[in-house]
């Protein structure tokens, strides 16, 4: 098992990562499309395994094991486009620049580091992997430590399935990512929180290293008066209490208008009832806290406000109940971190822009929903606030969709992926102009004079 964490070892590993790539195995499109689908037919293999990785890392249920298994979807993107993706892309040229052709031509950036989180394990370190394989570029994976049964699962599958040389999987924990980030990649995408994101660009600066991060944040949840309170409530229950809240684009908390909230209360203590019974501790769909430090965070924060459904919790089971939270101001500590776990405070207003002004004075979030039939309000929030992506009527779907980029803007996140997208990301986009020898006009070259009039008039002057 290619399980390496001395920095001595991971050193030798890069340098036979290194020499690889120089060899230009790794540019072949046929050579690339064969890994991705070697890559797939492994999945497919290890399907149980990684579904029963996650049961034990986080208490999932089967049905919420198979969305990290759901990542092949994606590889079928990626395989059924990566040819067109991969042609230069035709640039126009400037008059002045004729005659010529210009092109922008994506070529692989390298060996590439990918660090994980242990929410998603396997997903999170599998789907920016296709990506660096799509673009041509040797990879070194770096799954959580603490979601030890999805890191055991993702090591014989890459194992199995890859020359080390290509792409290698080391696991460990904080030792191991340092080690790994002291040496110098190519490009380094991690997938976490802020704290070590900062850790993680500072170490990238020293090698001038450029980095995607895909952070988390406090993702709020509009809800305007106008809407069909049943199906909000139904999305807005399953999205937070999927993988027990622990989704990096999980609504965090709700804004609520407020002549609509008791009604809201009302379907969305239903729904958790219809969803999980009345002990949800006893429910076979309900996931559990990853492990205690995270769970006393959790616990530490239901001492605020007033609790309206849930708030009891177990920690040899690392168990907290789908909870609902009232009474909660802006400035209160749960309104100022990120909640990562089943709770989910309520707020409300009166004005939606009062309501966008209290949004716009925080960190961009990741995510941002709405639920309103009202096309004025869709309007007036898409343009008057920021998140990395919105789902309108909807929760955590926007990211299934992969044509479009996935990722944060400011403190929630640096790049994106997905698609074509994760392609772009694992690529340098080299441009290219290409000039013929039988036209050599002579306006640029000294000497300049009487030529100033005609560079004004092609630059626009005149
Ligand atoms: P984390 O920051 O604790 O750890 C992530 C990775 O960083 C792990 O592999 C870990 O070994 C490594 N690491 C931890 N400490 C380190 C250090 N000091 N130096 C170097 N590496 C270190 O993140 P987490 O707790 O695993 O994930 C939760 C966070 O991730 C949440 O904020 C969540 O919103 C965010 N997240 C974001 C996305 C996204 O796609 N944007 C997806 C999932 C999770």
């Amino acid at each position: 098992m290619t399980t390496l964490a001395a920095p001595a070892t991971v050193a030798e590993l890069l340098r036979r990562q290194r020499a690889y790539w120089a060899t230009g195995a790794t540019r072949s499109l046929d050579f690339r499309l064969d890994r991705l689908k070697a890559l797939q037919a492994a999945i497919v293999k290890y399907q149980a395994e990684i579904i029963d990785a996650a049961k034990q890392d986080l208490g999932r249920p089967e049905f919420e094991g198979y969305i990290e298994v759901a990542v092949i979807g994606e590889l079928d993107y990626v395989i059924k486009h990566l040819r067109r993706w991969a042609k230069p892309r035709k640039a126009s040229i400037p008059l002045s620049q004729m005659p010529g052709s210009a092109w922008v031509q994506p070529e692989p950036l390298g060996v590439a580091l990918i660090i994980g989180p242990w929410n998603y394990p396997f997903q999170l370190i599998i789907s920016p992997l296709m990506g660096a394989i799509a673009a041509g570029n040797c990879a070194m994976l770096k799954p959580s430590e603490l979601a030890p049964a999805t890191s055991s699962v993702l090591a014989r599958l890459i194992e199995e399935t890859f020359d080390p040389a290509h792409v290698a999987l080391v696991e460990g924990g904080v030792d191991t990512a340092q080690a790994l980030l002291a040496e110098k990649f190519d490009h380094i995408f991690y997938t976490g929180g802020e704290r070590v994101g900062k850790i993680v660009m500072q170490a990238a600066a020293q090698h001038l290293t450029p980095v995607t991060l895909e952070l988390g944040g406090k993702s709020p949840c509009i809800i305007d008066a106008d809407v069909n309170m049943d199906v909000a409530a139904r999305r807005i229950v399953w999205g937070k209490c999927l993988n027990a809240g622990q989704t990096c684009v999980a609504p965090d908390y709700l804004l609520v208008d407020e002549r609509i909230k008791a009604e809201l209360v009302a379907a969305l203590q239903q729904r958790i009832k219809d969803c999980y019974g009345e002990n949800p501790a006893q429910s076979p769909d309900y996931s559990r806290v990853v492990n205690e430090r995270q769970f006393d965070r959790l616990v530490g924060l239901l001492g605020q406000g007033t609790i309206l459904a849930g708030g009891d919790h177990n920690r040899g089971d690392r168990y907290i109940a789908p909870t609902l939270m009232d009474d909660i101001s802006w400035d209160a500590p749960i309104m100022q971190e990120e909640i990562f776990g089943p709770i989910l405070p309520i707020l409300t207003y009166r004005d939606l822009g009062d309501a966008i002004a209290n949004l716009n004075q925080r960190p961009k979030p990741l995510a941002l929903y709405l639920f309103s039939r009202d096309r004025q309000v869709q309007a007036q929030v898409l343009e008057q606030t920021t998140a990395g992506s919105v789902c309108i009527n909807d929760v955590i779907l926007q990211i299934t969709v992969w044509d479009m980029p996935f990722g944060g803007v400011g403190s929630s996140g640096i790049g994106a992926y997905h698609g074509q997208y994760s392609f772009d990301t694992f690529s340098h986009l080299k441009s290219v102009l290409k000039k013929p020898f039988w036209l050599d006009m002579d306006w640029r070259y000294p000497p300049y004079e009487s030529k100033v009039k005609l560079f004004q008039k092609m630059i626009g002057l005149s």
